[in-house]
Parts: structure tokens; C-alpha cells; sequence
């Protein structure tokens, strides 16, 4: 056997690739602990720390932990990109940032954004009745913008443009071109010029998961012959300067920086275009769309993003004024570069935390191999003699035999011609031999894995049980198999030697994650670290957007504990906030059901059953009162 190297902090560090996609806000700590660095400060807080605290007050998990200051690097270092493109190229217009709030709608999020936001004049994007409605609310500068998009009816406008009258910079985007009718009829009920965009249908593409966002058969947008029907309409109602904004937005997670190029060109020709036909527009909205790069690889692989905020930055400021440029626009009539990033905002600010409860796999001999008895089958016997044979030269015909006597003992049992002990010991024989093999073939060339022999590390694979609903909690690894960088958060100074997939506890056999990142591919199983009896947890990262409030409540397993951390720069940390998770009742009720209900009902049957003598008053009371408390109670395992 090899004798093993000594294994270092920064072989953990590659192994989870975390200084790929931490963007700084994580790293690994001097004694193998995950750390959180929230402002990028040198003092880090180890994330089982905070972990101990919350369990300490008597709280369980599983648990989310947002980093608001994280929230706000990520607006300021918006602007500072922007702000640095902007001056390099001399660009005569600015920057403006928006929030669209599907992303995230949560207080802690919309809340931190828009005051960090405020003095930048970061604005917000509401794409429903609802989010506009919570957006309105919201204290932000009053040159901030304020865009509805998505398709609206009466209700939606009317919101819209009496927000305008008070004083709001709102602007309604066009989904559609009969929208426009809408808001000159309610404009004129309220008695406030409109503010329009239009949301213009480009022929360029995205790449990536979202690339059905853009081109021509996208699901929102005016096309050219509608786009000169809103300029024609406004200009006969004299209303050409309602027309505020151009907008496209042609996908989120845009793998690749020169599809985005493209798109900008395009977008800047037709506001430049506008312009030509008199138009005093004024901002140009490029949309969201700038990638999180899960899987730290840097490519165009949909995990993945060829660039940095940086890059997107200044390729979109470049695109705009070489545009503007060609179209020999007056320096005045640049515009306010707009845009809509949601998912770069918020992804790295929430970290779930996955208890491990336990482990179970095909490896998981009770102690060594017990020595079979005289009259077992012959099959077992010849397993036994291939478990002893394997060597580097003979693995891969043995493994072969053993795959056929494996299939030639279950017909055997079928046909009742072999006991269920014989069964089990051939079954751990067989368990055994693929290990082995699967070690012989590792020690010669620990990186490679012959291609007929490629599932062996997922068969052999342990599954870690963890505390946690995927479908609440990462509901994008199971509908669109959304990577998602996942790290043990203690131990990283100490050699994982197992490797698993996870599993959830949701009685669903989807309910669990064979994909993980990795730099060249995608693995199908994480290493990970042999239980010993101190808690292990481990920890999702990057997924406070979308995912933090798409959850569904499979299995009545609801909203989980949150605690708000903030960090100063001596690297002491304080809990701001615990937001405790559904409790079972809220999950009940949300199906129709009315919890006094429920427990009247229990309570006469626990009535008819003291009548029936099947239990005593006594023991009817312990069992209400138990009832009741799971009823308040936390939907995961306590
Ligand atoms: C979803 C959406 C966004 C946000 O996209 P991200 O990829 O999260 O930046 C922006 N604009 C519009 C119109 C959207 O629908």
C-alpha cells in the first residue's frame, strides 16, 4: 500500500474547489473549519461556530445562514465595476443598478439591498401586483428606478402610475404591444404622464441553461413592426417622451461573454435607432443574466461563466459607446446603462446547512467477512475464490465473472434454490469484490477510472442521510439539475477517505443529489469524511437565488430556521436575527385543514378509546399533549 502524503489545508481547498467559487466571502480556516470572511476582512468566522450558538439557544436544524454584508458587497461591487468600465472607456452616461425581486424576496434580502442600495441609486424590479406592492414600500433614492415588468392588467398599471404621481421614478415595461393601450387609458384616469419601456424582443441569444429567453420566439417582447407601433402611437398621442427605457433581457446564467456582446450591439443599435426617430429616451436596460460561476471552472459550462463581473462590466459599457459612437449620437443622448442582475446579487449571501444523520452503503460490512459454512452454494464458494484472486492484471475479467454470478445467484434465489443466507453472503461477496477492485485500480492511477468500470464509484457510494427536503430547500438541483458547491464545513485539515452522494429525508425517491461540481466535468459522488460521533454538517453554498424561495413543501417539510450573521473586522460575529421555519400546524393549515379541528378529532377518538378501556385518562393526556406540541412543532427531525 502507498504510504499516504500528509494532507494540507490547500489539498482540501482543491479537492472543493472552494477559492474557485467562494468570490472571496469563503475559505477554509487554520484548524480545517469553514470560515465566512462576509467583508472580505482578514478575520474569518468558522460557520460551525455559529452553528453551536444557534443549538445552544436551543434551536434545530436544519438552518440557512444569510450574511447580509455579503448583500451589500455585492451591490457596491456593482457599481464599482461599472463605475471603473464607465472611466476607462470615458463613457459619457452612467450606470444604474435594479433588483429584480423574483430572485429573492425575501425582507432580509429586499430590505439590506435597497438601503445599501440608496445611495447608489440602486433600484428595484417588481414582475407582479404582489412585488410591486413590496416594493413600493421600500425607502430608496428618488432617482432610483422602480420597473414593472411582466403582464399586467388594470390593477397592476393603476399601482404603477399613481406611484408615479407621488413622486416615484416607476417605469412600466411593454410585455406586449396591447399593454400600451392600458396605461394611456389609466395615465389619463390617474392624471400622470406615464414613464414606458419597452422590452424589445432581440434576435440574439443567450447560451446556457436560459437560452429560450431571447431570440425571436421568446415569451416576452415587442418585435421590430410592434416596437415602430408604440413609437407611432406615442408620437400621435404627443407623448414621445413617455418613452423612458429600452429593455431586452435575453437569459439568466449567460455562460458565455461574447453571446452577451452580441446581445448588448443589438440592444444599443435599437436605442440608438430610437433616437434616429426622435425619441428622447434615456436608459437602456440590458437585463440580468451576469453568471455565478457554481463550479469555480470558469467556462461555458452551464455551472459556469467565461468572465468576471469585472469582464461583464466592461464589455457591456464597450459594446454601448462603440455603438453610440457608430450611430454618431450626441454625447447628451448616451444612455443610463440599466441593469437587472439578480442571481450575482444574491447567490453567495445564504449557506444551508445539512446535518448528516447517518450513512448507509453497499460497503457497509457488519466488521470483516465472517467464514461461510460447509454446505453453502457453489456460486459462493467461487465468489470467495475471486474476492481473494483480484490483482491489477486479472480485475477486470474477474469483476466481469463476478457480474455474472451475482445475476446467476438471483435466478438461483428466485427459483428457491439457494437460501436467504447464502443470498446475503453473496451479495457482500460481490459488495467486496467491487471495492477491491475499485482499490486496485485506484492505486495504479488514482485519476482514472477505466471507462467500462466508470459507475463503479457510484455504485460503491455511500449515501449521506441529511436533515433537509430538497424540494424545499434546492428545488433547482431536482427540476434542472442546478449545481450547487458543497463543502463539509469542519475536518477540511484531515483526508476524506469516503466517498457519497446525499440523500434527503423526504419519503421521495428524487429526494436526493448525485451531481456535484467540478472543474473538468461533473462527479457523481463528493468526498467526504467517515462519521465518528461528533455532529458532522455540511454546507450548500451560493443559493440565495431562486432556490431560497421556490421551495415546495413536499412531505409537509416546510420553510427551515434562518439566523442573520453579521461579522466585524476583529472577526467577532453576532446572531441579528433568528427567523424560526414553518412549524407543522402552518404546513397543515396550508392544505385546507384547521389545526383545533384536528386535534378535536384526535381527541374523541382518544375518548373512545379510555370508554373501550384500550388506554387509561392518564395516558390519553400524555398522548394529547404530545399530539399538540408536534403540532407547533419543527417539521424536520429534532
Ligand atoms: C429573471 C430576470 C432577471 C434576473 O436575471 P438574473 O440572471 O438573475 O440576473 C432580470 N430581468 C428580467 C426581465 C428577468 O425576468
Amino acid at each position: 500500500m502507498k504510504t499516504l502524503e500528509r494532507y494540507t489545508l490547500s489539498d482540501a481547498n482543491e479537492l472543493y474547489g472552494i477559492s474557485n467559487w467562494a468570490g472571496g466571502y469563503f475559505r477554509i480556516g487554520k484548524k480545517g473549519l469553514l470560515e465566512a470572511t462576509p467583508t472580505l476582512s482578514k478575520h474569518g468566522v468558522a460557520l460551525t461556530d455559529i452553528i453551536d450558538d444557534v443549538l445552544a439557544r436551543d434551536e434545530s436544524l436544519p438552518l440557512i445562514i444569510r450574511f447580509p454584508q455579503i448583500l451589500e458587497h455585492r451591490v457596491e461591487l456593482l457599481y464599482e465595476v461599472f463605475g471603473a468600465a464607465i472611466k476607462e472607456y470615458n463613457y459619457p452616461g452612467k450606470y444604474q443598478g435594479v433588483l429584480p425581486i423574483k430572485v429573492n424576496q425575501r425582507r432580509v434580502v429586499v430590505e439590506t439591498l435597497a438601503e445599501a442600495g440608496k445611495p447608489l441609486k440602486y433600484g428595484l424590479e417588481a414582475g407582479s401586483k404582489a412585488e410591486l406592492a413590496l416594493c413600493l414600500a421600500q425607502d430608496m433614492h428618488p432617482e432610483a428606478l422602480l420597473c414593472c415588468n411582466g403582464f399586467k392588467d388594470d390593477g397592476f398599471v393603476r399601482l404603477a402610475l399613481w406611484a408615479r404621481k407621488l413622486g416615484r421614478n416607476v417605469v412600466i415595461t411593454l410585455e406586449k404591444f396591447s399593454e400600451l393601450e392600458r396605461v394611456l387609458r389609466i395615465a389619463k384616469e390617474v392624471g400622470v404622464k406615464p414613464a414606458i419601456g419597452a422590452r424589445f424582443k432581440l434576435h440574439a441569444r443567450g447560451s446556457g441553461q436560459w437560452e429560450e429567453s431571447g431570440g425571436d420566439q421568446a415569451k416576452f417582447g415587442l418585435n421590430a413592426t410592434e416596437l415602430l407601433s408604440v413609437v407611432n402611437r406615442l408620437k400621435a398621442a404627443k407623448l414621445e417622451d413617455a418613452l423612458v427605457m429600452l429593455h431586452c433581457h435575453v437569459g439568466s446564467q449567460l455562460t458565455d461573454i461574447r453571446r452577451v456582446k452580441v446581445a448588448v450591439r443589438e440592444a444599443a443599435q435599437t436605442y440608438a435607432e430610437l433616437r434616429e426617430l426622435g425619441i428622447p429616451i434615456q436608459y437602456l436596460n440590458v437585463g440580468g443574466g451576469l453568471a455565478v460561476d457554481y463550479d469555480g471552472s470558469k467556462t461555458t459550462f452551464y455551472a459556469s461563466a467565461n468572465y468576471t463581473a469585472q469582464q461583464y462590466a466592461a464589455d457591456v459599457v464597450y459594446s454601448v459607446l462603440e455603438t453610440c459612437k457608430e450611430a454618431e449620437l450626441p454625447l447628451e443622448a448616451y444612455p443610463t446603462i440599466v441593469t437587472e442582475s439578480g442571481r450575482a446579487v444574491t447567490a453567495h449571501h445564504a449557506v444551508l446547512v445539512l446535518p448528516v444523520l447517518d450513512v448507509t452503503g453497499p460497503t457497509r460490512f457488519p466488521g470483516p467477512l465472517q467464514a461461510g459454512h460447509p454446505d453453502q452454494n457453489q456460486l459462493i464458494t467461487d465468489m470467495e475464490q475471486i474476492l481473494e484472486s483480484i490483482t491489477l492484471k486479472n480485475y477486470s475479467e474477474l469483476y466481469s465473472d463476478a457480474v455474472d454470478d451475482k445475476a446467476q445467484m438471483h435466478s438461483l434465489y428466485d427459483l428457491g434454490y439457494l437460501s436467504l443466507t447464502d443470498r446475503a453472503r453473496g451479495e457482500e461477496l460481490y459488495n467486496r469484490i467491487a471495492e477491491k477492485v475499485l482499490e486496485t485500480i485506484k492505486a495504479a492511477n488514482p485519476k482514472h477510472v477505466p471507462d467500462d468500470l466508470e459507475d463503479l464509484p457510484a455504485l460503491l457510494a455511500d449515501k449521506y442521510i441529511c436533515n433537509f427536503s430538497l424540494f424545499q430547500s434546492l428545488p433547482d438541483h431536482w427540476a434542472i439539475d442546478a449545481l450547487f458547491p458543497i463543502a463539509p464545513l469542519s475536518r477540511l485539515n484531515e483526508r476524506p477517505t469516503r466517498r457519497g452522494t446525499i440523500v434527503d429525508i423526504t419519503c421521495d425517491s428524487d429526494g436526493k443529489m448525485e451531481k456535484f461540481i467540478d472543474l473538468r466535468d461533473v462527479q457523481s459522488t463528493l468526498p467526504l469524511h467517515e462519521l465518528n460521533n461528533q455532529p458532522y454538517y455540511l454546507g450548500v453554498f451560493l443559493m440565495g437565488a431562486y432556490q431560497d424561495v421556490l421551495g415546495s413543501a413536499h412531505n409537509l417539510f416546510g420553510k427551515v430556521n434562518e439566523v442573520h450573521v453579521t461579522v466585524d473586522d476583529d472577526g467577532d460575529y453576532k446572531l441579528d436575527l433568528f427567523v424560526r421555519g414553518q412549524k407543522a400546524r402552518r404546513m397543515i393549515e396550508g392544505m385546507g385543514y384547521s389545526a383545533p379541528k384536528l386535534s378535536a378529532a384526535v381527541r374523541d377518538e382518544v375518548e373512545a378509546a379510555i370508554q373501550k378501556g384500550l388506554i387509561g385518562i392518564a395516558e390519553g393526556d400524555t398522548f394529547l399533549e404530545h399530539y399538540d406540541e408536534e403540532l407547533v412543532g419543527y417539521t424536520y427531525l429534532e
